[in-house]
């Protein structure tokens, strides 16, 4: 049975690369989330074939626990809406975390109850041992880590960290992306006391590995979960992408050295897989704000200054639907740039709809995508994918800023940090250095947005006060209904 169960890990782990190859496109991704889900339910069902799992193991309960959280997992995905999909990404990674940290727990306090068996017969029991045995045993094994082994210890107690950290830490990405909590926000003393924490998280990490008792392991749990906390409190404003990759990354890692410790290699396969693919968009993200991580977890950034930035001249200009629509039925080419009230008002069909009328009428149009727009990596994409816009019309950061000079007119819909050009200009602005689409260096600017509302970092944009911009005040579904009639007109 063992080589089955192995065998079935085995294809598991290859549905879990290939399923991340399949999101790598969105042409595949569906696909390759099917592909996972299947590696998913393959691993779960093989488990309980597993020759270790013991015979006292509640089989009732673990089915329940499937039932229950795939159910609630099933019904909360059917029904959350696209704009909330960032939270509930946070919250999954979250929990995948706390999975792991749980694992590592009960480990721990296993360990420590063997070494704190009081009766021989108790011993001898728990570990099948004879009764001369046992003693040889206590002797031997007189804390976790020589109890567990250095190499199992070690992995365990560093992914019960790790997964404590970025669950408690997804739990405030969470809360800070749902609105629950106040995303600039700042303890007295942050860095000093998150040093703190940390320092005295990571001393008992290592005096967890030489306990032989439940105290240390606990007070070693609640500074990791603290920890998580207080990593995320600091990191606002146009950071958290990079901290929400950062979490996904961590409860990777953490799944994989749990997976270790189990002897679980479908778990250390999925953890590593994850654990890179999260490094490498942790990476890009912070490419996309141009900040090194460390800059983004131990500065603050976004935080405490967020209301900062010069104050902008002249006033925003507002334009009505018809003449909008005119500038667009006239120009050569016109690029749209999306960003998170697009997403708000679902008003991608919409949007697709008015470009086509475009099209219809010789104008070349191209989307202009930044890599953090919207709330989660790839949201405009995604959406853009939804609405069923072709491929080739959408053009990256890179891509596009070299033809915005050669554009009549941008249309920002529901975009407010991403073409912020205080990020720029502006060094006193707390967003300063992180790469914007250059839209203002088009010939005509039209933002629609719904009123004078600031993104999501709080800072004031420059670019709608400037001479080629004008404002369409509208929620972005009713904006672009309202071009596509004029349009039709023309
Ligand atoms: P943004 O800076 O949050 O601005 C969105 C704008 O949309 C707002 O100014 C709002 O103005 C407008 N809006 C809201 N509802 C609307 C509606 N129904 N119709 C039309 N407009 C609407 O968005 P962004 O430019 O996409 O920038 C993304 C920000 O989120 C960045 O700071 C990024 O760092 C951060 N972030 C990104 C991710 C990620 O992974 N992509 C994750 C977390 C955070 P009004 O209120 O005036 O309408």
């Amino acid at each position: 049975m063992n080589t089955v169960v192995q065998l079935c890990y085995f294809v598991a782990a290859v549905l879990f690369i290939l399923g991340l190859k399949g999101m790598s496109s969105p042409r595949t991704a569906r696909k390759g989330i099917v592909w996972a889900g299947i590696g998913m339910v393959l691993a779960t069902v093989a488990t309980f074939f597993h020759p270790d799992l013991h015979h006292a193991v509640n089989y009732l309960l673990i089915i329940l626990a499937i039932a229950v959280s795939g159910g609630l997992a099933w019904w909360s995905g059917k029904r959350v809406p696209m704009t909330d999909m960032p939270q509930m990404v946070a919250l999954y990674n979250g929990m995948g975390g706390g999975a792991a940290a749980a694992i590592g727990a009960v480990e721990l306090f296993k360990a420590v109850s063997q070494i704190g068996a009081t009766s021989a017969q108790q011993l001898a029991a728990q570990k099948d041992l004879g009764l001369e045995q046992v003693e040889q045993f206590a002797a031997g094994h007189s804390h976790v880590g020589s109890l567990l082994g250095a190499d199992h210890a070690v992995l365990g107690i560093s992914g019960a960290l790790i997964g404590a950290v970025a669950f408690s830490g997804s739990l405030v990405a969470w809360a800070k992306l749902d609105g629950r909590l106040h995303r600039n926000q700042l303890l007295p003393a942050q860095q000093l006391v998150n040093l703190g924490v940390f320092v005295a998280t990571v001393l008992f990490a290592i005096l967890s590995y030489y306990t032989d008792g439940s105290a240390v392991i606990i007070v070693f749990f609640v500074l990791a979960l603290v920890f998580g906390v207080f990593m995320a409190i600091p990191i606002g404003g146009a950071d958290m992408p990079v901290v929400i990759s950062l979490f996904n990354a961590l409860t990777g890692l953490a799944v994989g050295f749990e997976g270790y410790l189990l002897g679980n290699p479908a778990m250390i396969i999925a953890g590593t897989v994850v654990g890179a693919a999260g490094s490498l968009l942790t990476q890009l993200m912070a490419k996309a704000m141009n900040r090194p991580l460390t800059n983004v977890l131990f500065s603050g950034f976004g935080t405490a200054t967020a209301d900062a930035g010069s104050d902008p001249e002249g006033e925003m200009k507002a334009i009505q639907a018809e003449d909008a629509a005119i500038m667009m039925g006239y120009a050569n080419q016109v690029v749209i740039a999306p960003g998170y009230g697009m997403a708000v008002a679902q008003a991608q069909h919409k949007v697709w709809e008015l470009v086509e009328l475009l099209q219809e009428r010789d104008v070349s149009v191209k989307f202009a995508i930044h890599p953090v727009a919207g709330r989660m990596p790839g949201h405009m994409n995604v959406l853009l994918a939804e609405a069923g816009v072709p491929y080739d019309l959408i053009y990256d950061m890179e891509e596009i800023n070299a033809e915005f000079d050669r554009t009549d007119v941008v249309v920002v819909i529901g975009a407010n940090d991403v073409v912020n050009p205080a990020a720029k200009n502006d060094p006193s602005s707390p967003i300063y250095g992180m790469p914007i689409l250059d839209v203002a260096a088009a010939h005509n600017v039209i933002v629609i947005k719904r009123g004078k509302g600031k993104g999501f970092s709080g800072v004031e944009n420059h670019l709608f006060f400037a001479d080629n911009c004008r404002m369409l005040f509208n929620d972005g579904q009713k904006a672009a209904g309202e071009l596509i009639q004029v349009l039709k007109k023309l």
